[in-house]
């Protein structure tokens, strides 16, 4: 479902070694339900083109592969029912369309099902049974288990039990994609190329090239630091594993890793932790209890700007910085980290209330940021606007208590009319 990828992919050797052990032959069957959480032309093309590539190399090793548009429950229980089979494997994602689809497979299939996280280090459910309150509540969980968890993947090799005939070809990108009926008003961006191939050339840049200054420069939208890799985290295009593994092999000091390793494995387990354990993780529900406070405290406070979803989305803010960010995001399908939290809160501060501004921010992040619809997106917006994971701050208008962020912070950090100069010309 999420990890769409052949090797580094536990939910996949999983299925792997049970047909290995039993003689039988294995079908990666992808269902694409017709409306993911706004998915659209650009979300689906980088989508299919890494599945295509995915698909190229299970053929190459002796696997049936099948893609249909279809409800996953009903795809997944006809094809069981179609082929005989004695057990499905699926991956984890705290999402809720995703999670229903997984129970309602759990009570219709005869056969088991089972669930692997082949998303987090340490699988969601172990590090914890509940919601964390913070990074500094789940780090030591995690890192408890971390040691036992970070080991090397078993590669697969080609297996020898035969493929079903009907099964022994890959899609057609086009075809799928025109069957879809999608918005295909958010096109295509060529900023990042879709594929684990792609996705190891990614890593393998920032290894050579960036890692050494990410702590230093991570939230300069100007600099090249960051590593790029949440499309490709996103679409499961590579393991979060397979990064740690390979920078935990690198001969620099230790100091350049562990900014990098806490993004990768606490911020980004911690978000995974949020939406399983918070039903409400994608609305303003979802406020702690000062923060739900503070919140309707100053619910009716005077805005001296508001803003409509259109508005927004169209970059028609008075703030140019702002609307940088937002034509950034438009533009190359990849908003800097660091603006994302600017960006997030000024929704805040020029919408009519958190509620509206929390549902907008998801809108746009869900529809324009190639790694969006990801529990990550969710929990920074839940962060941004709601305070969750972090501490109440001085009290200010609108926000209340939760952390407040403006222009002359930004302009400490970095050169604001070069990064607007910068957007401007992609
Ligand atoms: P790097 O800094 O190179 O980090 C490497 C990886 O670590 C990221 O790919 C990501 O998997 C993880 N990571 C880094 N920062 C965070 C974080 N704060 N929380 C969780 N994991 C993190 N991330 C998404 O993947 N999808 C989203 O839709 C998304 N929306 C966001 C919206 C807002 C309002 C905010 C404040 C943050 C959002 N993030 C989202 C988190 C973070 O900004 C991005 O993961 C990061 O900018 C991706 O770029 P990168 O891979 O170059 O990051």
């Amino acid at each position: 479902d999420r990890e769409r990828r052949i090797q580094d992919n536990w939910a996949l050797i999983a299925a792997y070694k049970t047909a290995l052990e039993n003689n039988q032959r294995l079908i990666i069957y992808y269902a694409l339900p017709a409306n993911f959480l706004g998915a659209n032309l650009r979300t689906y093309d980088f989508m299919l083109k890494g599945l295509f590539e995915s698909f190229n190399e299970a053929l190459e090793l002796g696997m049936s592969v099948k893609v249909e548009i279809v409800n996953p429950v009903e795809g997944v229980s006809n094809l069981v029912k179609k082929y005989g089979a004695s057990a499905v494997f699926t991956d984890f994602t705290p999402l809720k369309p995703a999670c229903g689809w997984r129970l309602d497979l759990a009570k219709s299939l005869e056969v088991p099902l089972f669930e692997v996280d082949a998303r987090n280090i340490v699988p969601c459910w172990v590090t914890s049974d509940k919601l964390e309150f913070a990074a500094r509540t789940i780090r030591p969980k995690i890192h408890r288990y971390l040691s036992d968890y970070l080991d090397e993947f078993p590669v697969i090799t080609p297996m020898d039990a035969g493929v079903f005939d009907e099964l022994s070809s890959n899609f057609d990108i086009e075809d799928v994609l025109s069957m879809m009926n999608l918005d295909d008003s958010v096109i295509p961006v060529d900023t990042f190329l879709p594929g684990e191939q792609a996705a190891r050339n990614q890593l393998n840049e920032f290894l050579q090239n960036k890692l050494q200054t990410y702590n230093d420069g991570r939230n300069d939208p100007n600099l090249e630091c960051i590593s790029n890799l949440s499309p490709y985290l996103h679409f499961g295009h590579i393991s979060s594993q397979r990064v740690v593994l390979e920078v935990q092999q690198l001969d620099i000091d230790e100091s350049f890793k562990e900014s990098f390793v806490e993004e990768i494995v606490v911020r980004r387990e911690l978000a995974d932790n949020f939406c399983f354990y918070c039903p409400n993780y994608d609305s303003v529900d979802c406020a702690w209890d000062w923060a739900a406070k503070t919140l309707a405290e100053h619910l009716d406070d005077t805005r001296e700007y508001t803003y409509t979803q259109i508005e927004f989305e169209k970059a028609m803010t008075h703030d140019q910085l702002w609307n940088a960010a937002q034509k950034e995001m438009v533009k190359t399908g990849k908003m800097h980290g660091f603006m994302r939290m600017y960006w997030a809160k000024k929704i805040l501060e020029w919408s009519v209330s958190p509620r509206e501004a929390f549902d907008i921010a998801i809108y746009l992040n869900n529809k324009y940021e190639l790694d969006g619809r990801d529990s990550n997106g969710y929990t920074g917006v839940a962060w941004s606007i709601c305070g969750v994971h972090d501490r109440a701050w001085f009290e200010r208008p609108v926000f209340g208590k939760i952390r407040y962020m403006n222009y002359n912070g930004c302009k400490r950090k970095f050169d604001v009319l070069e990064y607007i100069n910068k957007v401007n010309h992609i």
